[in-house]
C-alpha cells in the first residue's frame, strides 16, 4: 500500500492528540484514504522532557533540518503555537514543496495572508481546521459544504475560556476574578489569560471565519473587540430576570452599508440555541440564503477534539497528493478575498442593557430618562432597586428599544458626568437574532 510521510512540529496537547488519533485510527484512515499515513518525525523543543511511551523515541527530533532534508516527508503539520519559529518553519516547508497543516490561529491571524500566498504560488495546500473551534468542522463547512450558498450572518461562541468563566459567573454567582481563578486551576485558562478575556482570541477566529464566509479581508485590528473583564454577576442576574443569558459573542453579518463584524459580550434570549452552549463548548450559528439557519457545536479545544480536526486536514491533503492536485479550496487571501467596507461600530442599531449606579434621591430616574430621550434612546423597560445594606448607591437598569450605538454612547457619557451618578454605567448589547433564527425556520 502507498505510504505518505508526515512530520509533526510539536508534541504538546494537540500534537499528542494528533499522533494518537493517527495511531489509533490507522486502519480506518487507511481504508478511507487508500494509503498509509506514516509519522516520520516529531519536532520538540525541550530535550530534557520525558515523552509519552506510545511515541517512539526514534521519531523525536530537535532539528527542523532533519525534517526538511527527509525527501519522504510530504506533509508538515505545525502544532507548536506562537509566531516564531512556527512562521519560518512553515515558510521553509512551503518553499520546499511540502503541504502544510496548522492549528495556529494566532499565526494565521498575523501572517496568514503571506503564508497562503506563498502556498498558492508554490502549488501546495494549507489546511487549518484546528485553528477555529477545535473539533467542530466549521472551516470545512464554510469552504465546502456551503460553497453553494450565500452566508448572511455568522454568530459564534468561539472562545471556551470566556464561556467557562461566564458560565461559572451565571451558575454560581461567582465574581469575574473568582471564576477566572477557577478556570486557571482547572486548566481552562492560561496563566496569562489576556488574549482570551480581552476578546482578541475570539476576534482572530472570527476574522478567519468571516473572511471565508464573506470572501472579505477582515482583521482583528479593524473590528470592534470588547472582552469580559468588566462584567459582574449582578448584570447576569438582571439579564436573567428579563429572559437573557450573557455570552461573549463573535458576530459577522451583511448590512446594507457594509460588513458588521464584532466581538463583545451580549445578552441573548434564553431560548437561543447558543444560550445552552456552556463551559468549554463552542458553537457557530450560520444564516444562509438557501439553507436557512444551521448550527455547529461541540468541543472547542482539547487534545483529541482539536487532533481530530488536524487529522482530517492531514487526510484531505493526502487525498490531494494522491490525486496530484492542490489549491482546490479557497484560501482567505487574494484572489479569494477582497476589501469590503466595514460598518462602523457607532452605526450599529440594536437594543441595549444599561445599568446605572446612582445616588438614592428623588428625580434621578427622571433625569436619566430625559437624557436618554434627548439623545434618541427609547426605553423599553426599567428596573429600579434601592441600595442594598452594603451599597451606597441605588441601581437603575434600563432595557432600550433598537438604538444607534453612537446615540447610546453619547447619552451614557452625559449621564456619567451627572453629580448623581456614582459609578460608570454598564452597557451591554442585546442580540435578539440568535434566539429566533432556528425557531422560525
Ligand atoms: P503546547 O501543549 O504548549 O505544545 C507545544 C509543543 O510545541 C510542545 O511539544 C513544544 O515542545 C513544541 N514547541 C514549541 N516551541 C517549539 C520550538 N521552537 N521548536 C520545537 N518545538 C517547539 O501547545 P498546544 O496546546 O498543543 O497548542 C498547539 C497549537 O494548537 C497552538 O497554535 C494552539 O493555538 C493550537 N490550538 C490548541 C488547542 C488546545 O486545545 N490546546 C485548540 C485549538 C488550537 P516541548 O514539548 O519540548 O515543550
Amino acid at each position: 500500500m502507498k505510504e505518505i510521510g508526515i512530520a509533526l512540529l510539536g508534541l504538546g496537547n494537540v500534537g499528542l492528540g494528533t499522533y494518537r488519533i493517527l495511531a489509533n485510527h490507522a486502519k480506518d484512515i487507511e481504508r478511507r484514504l487508500g494509503a498509509r499515513v506514516r509519522v516520520r518525525h516529531v519536532l520538540v523543543r525541550n530535550a530534557g522532557k520525558s515523552r509519552p511511551e506510545d511515541v517512539p523515541a526514534s521519531l523525536i527530533t530537535h532539528d527542523m533540518k532533519t525534517i526538511l532534508e527527509d525527501k519522504d516527508v510530504s506533509v508538515v503539520v505545525e502544532l507548536m503555537g506562537g509566531l516564531s519559529p512556527s512562521r519560518e518553519y512553515l515558510e521553509q516547508a512551503i518553499a520546499s514543496g511540502r503541504n502544510v497543516v496548522t492549528a495556529n490561529k494566532a499565526l494565521l491571524s498575523a501572517h496568514g495572508e503571506a503564508l497562503y500566498s506563498k502556498a498558492l504560488a508554490r502549488g501546495v495546500d494549507v489546511h487549518f481546521e484546528g485553528a477555529v473551534c477545535g473539533g467542530i468542522p466549521i472551516i470545512r463547512t464554510l469552504r465546502e459544504a456551503l460553497a453553494s450558498d450565500r452566508v448572511e450572518s455568522l454568530t459564534g461562541i468561539v472562545n471556551g475560556t470566556t464561556n467557562f468563566i461566564l458560565s461559572a459567573m451565571a451558575n454560581e454567582g461567582a465574581s469575574y476574578a473568582d471564576a477566572l481563578r477557577r478556570a486557571q486551576e482547572l486548566g481552562y485558562a492560561e496563566a496569562d489569560p489576556t488574549l482570551d478575556v480581552s476578546g482578541m482570541d475570539a476576534a482572530q477566529k472570527l476574522c478567519l471565519l468571516a473572511s471565508l464566509a464573506f470572501s472579505a479581508r477582515v482583521s482583528p485590528e479593524s473590528i470592534l473587540v470588547e472582552g469580559i473583564t468588566s462584567l459582574t454577576p449582578t448584570d447576569i442576574a438582571y439579564g436573567r430576570e428579563a429572559g437573557y443569558v450573557l455570552k461573549l459573542l463573535a458576530t459577522a453579518r451583511r448590512a446594507p452599508e457594509g460588513l458588521d463584524v464584532r466581538v463583545h459580550p451580549a445578552f441573548i434570549p434564553a431560548a437561543s440555541p447558543l444560550a445552552d452552549v456552556s463551559s468549554a463548548f463552542n458553537a457557530v450559528l450560520l444564516q444562509s440564503a438557501a439553507l436557512g439557519a444551521s448550527l455547529y457545536s461541540g468541543r472547542g479545544a482539547g487534545d483529541l477534539p482539536t487532533g481530530s480536526a488536524v487529522v482530517s486536514d492531514i487526510i484531505d491533503t493526502c487525498r490531494n497528493l494522491l490525486a496530484g492536485v492542490s489549491g482546490r479550496l479557497p484560501l482567505p487571501c487574494p484572489p479569494h478575498v477582497h476589501d469590503v467596507p466595514l460598518l462602523s461600530s457607532g452605526e450599529r442599531r440594536g437594543p441595549v442593557y444599561l445599568r446605572f449606579s446612582v445616588s438614592d434621591e428623588p428625580g434621578v430616574l427622571g433625569r436619566i430618562a430625559s437624557v436618554l430621550g434627548e439623545k434618541g434612546v427609547s426605553i423599553n423597560s426599567v428596573l429600579q432597586r434601592p441600595p442594598r445594606p452594603a451599597d451606597s448607591h441605588a441601581t437603575i437598569v434600563v432595557f432600550t428599544h433598537d438604538t444607534r450605538e453612537a446615540d447610546v454612547a453619547a447619552a451614557v457619557q452625559w449621564i456619567d458626568s451627572l453629580r448623581s451618578t456614582r459609578a460608570p454605567t454598564q452597557v451591554i448589547r442585546i442580540e435578539e437574532g440568535p434566539g429566533v433564527l432556528l425557531a422560525s425556520r
